[in-house]
């Protein structure tokens, strides 16, 4: 009578015969149900029907919820008892209460979703530049890498390094705001300017790399001088800072098929641009 899961005892002809206290309170029976069918009594719950009135002897446990009065969740079975003969004269249901496990399965999956959630953050929090939206140079080294090893090898890439002209006169001359606004003015046209397998990284202060696959080296070519030439008109009404940017570039596989030599002779190219007055775009050994 007393324990919290529900019990319903029916005779052989489907007639409900006795129920406990728990069941009484969860299914709001009477003891003027007793002697009825279940088809009347549990009416309200026909999966409940249904498991009584299977003829099958091996009935499928049935998981129940109930949302009133309140939340409850029952694992329920049917027990047939039969004689010595193997005579059915009853049929036991219970209703084993899951609720509490129901609650911390519940519970659980919440937070799974919460941790989720901040492996993505911490995800993007590694691979994003805060100030530009640019990937890192973690990012970049792990693109790299994949580039690099895999099978068969890519056909090819190109690296371009480039760096803001005379960048410190303008955090001087117009404020560091001024300088982050421009930094983020360059990765805008980085990304509109390359595909969605390009990867457009912050290396360093005013550095930046993009990583093209399957590129051929004149086609990035042309595509950085439109870069450089969309950066030197920005910003475009107001009179505000503006400059330039060197562009050094190198390719994989004909000038390095090591990830760091092929950045350090887009590096090299991009010094070389420096050297030859800046804004422009230099391939490496040209
Ligand atoms: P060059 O033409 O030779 O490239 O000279 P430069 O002035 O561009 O280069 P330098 O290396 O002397 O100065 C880079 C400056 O970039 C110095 C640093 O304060 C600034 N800088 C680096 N990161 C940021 C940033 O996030 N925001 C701003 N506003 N400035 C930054
Ligand atoms: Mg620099
Ligand atoms: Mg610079």
């Amino acid at each position: 009578e007393r324990i919290p899961d529900c019990i319903l005892v029916l005779d052989a002809t489907n007639q409900v015969i006795d129920f406990n206290l728990a069941a009484q309170e969860k299914f709001g029976l009477q003891k003027k149900d007793l002697g009825h069918p279940v088809e009347t009594v549990m009416a309200r719950w026909p999966n409940v029907v249904r498991l009584a009135t299977a003829t099958v002897t091996q009935t499928i446990p049935l998981s129940l919820i109930l949302r009133e009065p309140n939340l409850s969740v029952f694992d329920t079975r049917l027990t047939r008892l039969e004689d010595d003969r193997g005579q059915l004269y009853a049929k036991l249901i219970i209703f084993r209460n899951m609720t509490l496990r129901y609650r911390a399965e519940q519970d659980l999956k919440q937070r799974l979703k919460e941790i989720e959630g901040l492996h993505k953050k911490m995800r993007e929090l590694a691979e994003r530049d805060s100030l530009t939206n640019a990937f890192t140079r973690r990012y970049l080294h792990d693109q790299l890498s994949v580039l690099l090893e895999s099978k068969p090898p890519e056909q090819r890439f190109v690296v371009a390094l480039m760096d803001i002209d005379k960048f410190k006169g303008i955090n001087d001359n117009y404020g560091h705001a001024a300088g982050d606004e421009m930094l983020i003015a360059l990765v805008n046209i980085l990304f509109s300017r390359t595909r969605k397998g390009d990867t457009v990284c912050r290396y360093g202060g005013e550095e930046f790399v993009i990583v093209f696959p399957f590129m051929l080296m004149e086609q990035a070519v042309g595509l950085l001088e439109r870069i450089r030439s969309d950066f030197q008109q920005w910003p475009l009404s107001e009179s505000k800072a503006s400059t330039t940017i060197s562009i050094g570039i190198a390719e994989y596989p004909t000038h390095s098929q090591n990830r760091d030599e092929l950045l350090d002779l887009a590096d090299k190219a991009m010094y070389q641009a420096k050297q030859a007055g800046g804004n422009r775009v230099v391939v490496y050994g040209k």
